[in-house]
């Protein structure tokens, strides 16, 4: 892409309706965005032929160009985006259940999508048990350009403007070091006339900075949060996860508890489980302590090897014993079945192409 114009899908609907008047033509542009797929300022057929010139000059419509698509055999796909300075990232569409037919054929439930988008290029994070934290950081994204993988799939997969998805901020990246470029797109993403996800649609995964969780939680945007907890004592959190010397445990589990979160749900607290490492009895009795004075979930995960990574993949035993020591003890704990894992889409198998071709190389 030779352009590097600035993208429509940066702007709020109140943002658009500053920039071209009369306001209500913010409407009809977000309607053809959003709604119709339309593929061109010039097909936006009800704006006058001037506003679709004008458009033309100085915006782009989608920043983001499909360079590669792989399917898993469990029907999740993976993206690789090109941007344009020529950057690349990666978007995965998770299909949690598939149509579902009668007999005859009638569809009686549509399928469930996720999808998990990228905030960063790379991170600065640096955990050692996670892909893209390997290619180091490049540049934040805008918030155009998370909206446009969001809309790029739906558009490529031909999914109803009106199917509601879900969205999980799991990509590449640590969204709440992008936090003002996120806090817009969950804006945008909510906007009516637009693609109507509402905030609790959608999830922001953290690795616990926590003044951010309390920036996030003051703007109250009414999205739900994942903290990636993966360690019960800061010892081993600050080996798997640097930052955590800075924003130790304490601070994130006080940082949750001041978060608004409608009261009927529930935070959920990403575990990874990594072989001999933290998957042991009394890694399980820490947590539940850790957690007992708040309404939480656990979503175990399985440690995804990659090729040099330095841990291991838990056995299925050890998970299910870990699962229901915490349950026994009260805790809601699921185990999380790693989709897309053929195509590398898993959790904290992203990365960026040019990571890949050096590593071809
Ligand atoms: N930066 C954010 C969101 C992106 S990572 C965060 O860390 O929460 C999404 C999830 O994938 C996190 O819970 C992360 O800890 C996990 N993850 C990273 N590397 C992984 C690996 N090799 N195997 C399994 N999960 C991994
Ligand atoms: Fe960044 Fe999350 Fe990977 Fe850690 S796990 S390096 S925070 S993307």
């Amino acid at each position: 892409m030779s352009t590097s114009k600035e993208t429509v899908l940066s702007f709020t609907k109140e943002e658009l309706s500053k920039l071209v008047k009369p306001s209500f033509r913010a409407k009809q542009i977000y309607n053809w965005i959003y709604v119709q797929y339309a593929d061109s300022f010039e097909a936006m057929k009800n704006l006058p032929k001037q506003m679709r010139e004008e458009l033309e000059e100085k915006y782009v419509l989608n920043p983001l160009q499909i360079v590669k698509k792989e399917q898993s055999s469990d029907g999740t796909i993976k993206y690789l985006f090109e941007m344009q300075d020529g950057k690349t990232m990666e978007t995965v569409l998770l299909r949690m259940k598939q149509d579902e037919l009668d007999e005859d054929g009638k569809l009686i439930h549509h399928a469930k999508y996720t999808v998990c988008v990228s905030t960063q290029v790379g991170c600065k994070v640096g955990c050692t048990f996670c892909l893209t934290a390997k290619g180091g950081f490049t540049r934040d994204l805008s918030a155009g350009e998370i909206v446009a993988q969001v809309l790029s799939v739906k558009k490529d997969n031909e999914i109803a403007s009106n199917r509601r998805l879900n969205i999980v901020y799991m990509g590449m990246g640590e969204p709440l070091d992008n936090l003002n470029a996120l806090a817009k797109a969950i804006e945008i993403f909510k906007e009516d006339d637009g693609l109507c996800i509402s905030g609790k649609r959608q999830t922001v995964s953290t690795s616990g900075l926590s003044s951010k969780i309390d920036k996030l939680g003051e703007m109250d945007l009414g999205v739900h949060i994942a903290i990636s907890l993966h360690a019960v004592d800061d010892e081993l959190r600050s080996e798997l996860i640097p930052m955590n010397k800075a924003h130790n445990i304490n601070s994130i589990i006080e940082a949750v508890k001041r978060f608004p979160i409608d009261t009927r749900k529930r935070v959920m607290f990403e575990y990874l489980v990594i072989k001999d490492k933290n998957d042991s009895i009394a890694d399980a009795k820490k947590l539940v302590k850790l957690l007992s004075d708040i309404k939480a979930k656990v979503n175990l995960i399985y440690f995804n090897p990659y090729e040099g990574s330095e841990y291991g993949r838990p056995s299925r035993e050890d998970m299910v014993n870990f699962q229901e020591y915490l349950v026994k003890h009260g805790l809601l704990c699921t185990i999380r079945d790693s989709k897309g894992i053929d195509i590398s889409a898993a959790c904290g198998q992203l990365k960026e192409k040019t990571i890949l071709n050096e590593e071809k190389s």
